[in-house]
């Protein structure tokens, strides 16, 4: 294949509303896959990107790094891959493949940077473009199977929320016997929820009200608590080994860390813009642990999706045509997803 022009949803400006646009897909390289793309997932990081919450952004901006879809073709050298191949492509497309990280299967912590999957800067200098768009061009290195038994549509959010959450739970050993608190029931939280219980942990959900606790418990939620009453923090104080706070606004994480038992671990995987002060008391009376987490390396997202599919996890998902993407980021900055926003790309 040459270079080709392939329809995507861009936003042309920081904050602007995201619109029917054409972007360029490289040509074919020895190692790469082309793929048909069937599902895009609306992770609330495509929301802080496009309106540049996290800094400058490159515009015009085509998010969407949940992307599941179908090999359509294949470089003359790519082993892993055939066409029809069900794969999926998550936040990065590319890593240095040379630093300690990226030799330990954590690309995502390439010291020399990630490059993303969209608003960042491929190897060959050009910008690179996301799931929002009827094709994608990329390395088969960095592409990961889909197992059968797990629906594209299902499928597209594992690749940011569930692995992003899944992560987090394989790192601190979370298993039968550990309580765990997820904070936000969003798509990152609800999948946290889903892998968590699977993992045989005891699950709470710490949400700010009670109106979807039906829904948690479904989820596979043991306990549900609502934040906005105080009595919580009181009620549940000393008693998680882990939180991990998917919450994309800033909280009072001093709060958070009075919940942990000694020895506990509060892992940040939420990314507001603003700085979240915390006092050393909260940390040193009980030997508690702040500490971050991004999503996951090749072989561990992989990992997961395996998992998922073993477990008969997919994501609760709200299919949309691309003319309402707009309309689903307004819902997702209200709380109001149930609990992932994922695009039929057939749409575009
Ligand atoms: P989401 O679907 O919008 O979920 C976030 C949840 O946080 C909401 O559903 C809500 O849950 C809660 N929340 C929102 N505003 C709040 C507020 N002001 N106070 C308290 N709780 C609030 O978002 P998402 O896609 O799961 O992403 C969550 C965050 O993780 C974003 O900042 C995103 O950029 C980040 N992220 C990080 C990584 C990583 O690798 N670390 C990867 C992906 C995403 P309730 O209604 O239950 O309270
Ligand atoms: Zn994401």
């Amino acid at each position: 294949m040459t270079q080709t022009t392939v329809a995507a949803y861009a936003s042309p400006a920081p904050s602007a509303p995201l619109e029917r646009t054409t972007i360029p897909r490289r040509a074919l390289g020895e190692h790469d896959i082309l793929i048909d793309i069937k599902f895009a997932g609306i992770c609330h990081s495509d929301i802080h990107q496009v309106n540049a919450d996290w800094g400058v952004g490159t515009y015009p901006m085509v998010p969407g790094h949940e992307i599941a879809g179908v090999v359509a073709e294949v470089g003359t050298g790519v082993t892993k891959y055939a066409v029809g191949d069900r794969v999926g492509v998550g936040c990065f497309v590319d890593s240095c493949r040379e630093c300690d990280n990226c030799r330990a299967g954590q690309e995502q912590y390439c010291t020399s940077g990630m490059i993303g999957t969209y608003n960042s800067q491929g190897k060959d200098g050009r910008p690179t473009y996301g799931g929002y768009s009827t094709h994608i061009v990329v390395d088969e290195n960095y592409a990961l199977r889909i197992p059968e038994g797990l629906g594209l549509d299902v499928a597209a959010p594992l690749l940011c929320a569930g692995i992003t959450t899944y992560s987090p739970l394989a790192h601190w050993q979370v298993g039968p016997g550990k309580k765990v608190a997820i904070v936000g029931l969003g798509g990152l939280g609800h999948m946290g929820v889903k892998i968590a219980h699977a993992l045989g942990a005891e699950v709470t959900v710490l949400s700010q009200t009670l109106n979807k606790r039906e829904d948690g418990l479904r989820l596979g939620a043991d306990h549900y608590f609502a934040t906005s009453d105080p009595a919580t923090f009181e009620q549940l104080a000393g008693t998680f080994d882990l939180i991990v706070n998917t919450v994309s606004a800033d909280l009072d994480l001093n709060a958070y860390l009075g919940l942990l038992r000694t020895d506990g671990t509060l892992v940040q995987v939420g990314a507001p813009e603003q700085p979240m002060p915390v006092s050393p008391f909260a940390l040193i009376g009980q030997r508690k642990s702040l500490a971050g987490s991004m999503i996951g390396g090749i072989r561990e997202t992989q990992e997961m999706l395996d998992f998922c599919a073993e477990h008969g996890i997919g994501a609760d998902i709200e299919v949309i045509e691309a003319t309402a993407i707009n309309e689903a980021y307004a819902r997702v900055l209200k709380s109001d997803v149930r609990y992932r926003f994922v695009i039929d790309v057939a749409t575009i």
